[in-house]
């Protein structure tokens, strides 16, 4: 279970987060939606720590850290967390000097100091998983997009860790590409592979996604079951977006 208690992020004088509760649980799936700046991707942040809150308390597990207290969280504390989530981002960032394979097994060889074999071993069952197997040894420049998050996505999930979180896993791939990713996580959801992802992919947070927030000016406007907030959602803010959302999918869908 995910739990964020109280979470406020201020960056100088811009309050970001602001007052965010909110618990997911095991095996969900999660889609944070909402305008852009509205703090998506800074709430995914404060999960895995990449950005420390100024206040509150997250809990993943049997981990928890409080913060603004005003005693310092250690940063051995911070990893120990951090290390129970997994990170896909929009633009993939693999390592381009290693090939989709050692991009899988480094954190297992490097953080985890997993003997060489077995780190190969566990980063090839997770390329088979993500349809990748055959380019194990291809290196990310002459990989496609979608052939890239995909090892991205193996990449996050080799210490399998207890959530997968993923900032608009396919807002930088064209319809057909992001069609790949979205079968791949969907597959992990059906697993039980617990996650929270911020997307505007409205096929992707539809299909994937069995809880959705809708984030705005860094507060939860609406949040609830995917069929609720996209069926029938209750504040006139949300229908607006949606709608919005709905549009762009029809729009670049006809361009396709
Ligand atoms: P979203 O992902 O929903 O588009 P973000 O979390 O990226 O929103 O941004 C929320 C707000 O926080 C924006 O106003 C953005 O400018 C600000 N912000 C995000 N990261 C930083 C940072 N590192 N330093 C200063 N401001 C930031
Ligand atoms: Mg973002």
């Amino acid at each position: 279970m995910i739990e964020l208690k109280n979470i406020e992020k201020r960056f100088g004088d811009n309050v970001v987060l602001r007052d965010i509760s909110v618990s997911m649980a095991e095996r969900s799936v999660t889609a944070l939606v909402g305008p852009s700046g509205g703090g998506k991707s800074t709430l995914l942040r404060c999960i895995n720590l990449l950005e420390l809150p100024n206040a509150g308390t997250v809990r993943i597990g049997a981990e928890a850290l409080t913060f603004g207290t005003g005693s310092r969280v250690a940063t051995g504390d911070i990893q120990r967390l951090r290390r129970q989530t997994g990170m896909v981002f929009q633009n993939f960032q693999l390592f381009p000097h290693r090939t989709a394979i050692e991009n899988v097994m480094e954190g297992l060889t490097v953080v985890l100091k997993w003997p060489e074999a077995k780190a190969r071993a566990r980063a090839m069952s997770l390329l088979e998983k993500v349809g990748m197997a055959q380019k194990a040894d291809a290196w990310p420049a002459t990989l496609s997009g979608g052939q890239q998050q995909r090892v991205a996505i193996a990449r996050a999930l080799a210490p399998s860790p207890r959530v997968l979180l993923c900032d608009e896993p396919t807002s930088a791939l064209d319809p057909e590409l992001a069609q790949e990713v979205v079968d791949v996580l969907s597959r992990l959801a059906d697993e039980g592979t617990t996650m929270v992802m911020a997307t505007h992919d409205l096929r992707l947070a539809s299909t994937v996604a069995g809880e959705v927030i809708f984030l705005e000016a860094g507060e939860i406007v609406e949040k609830g079951p995917a069929a609720a907030v996209f069926g029938r959602p209750e504040r006139e803010r949300t229908k607006r977006f949606i709608a919005t959302l709905r549009q762009e999918q029809q729009t670049s869908a006809s361009a396709t």
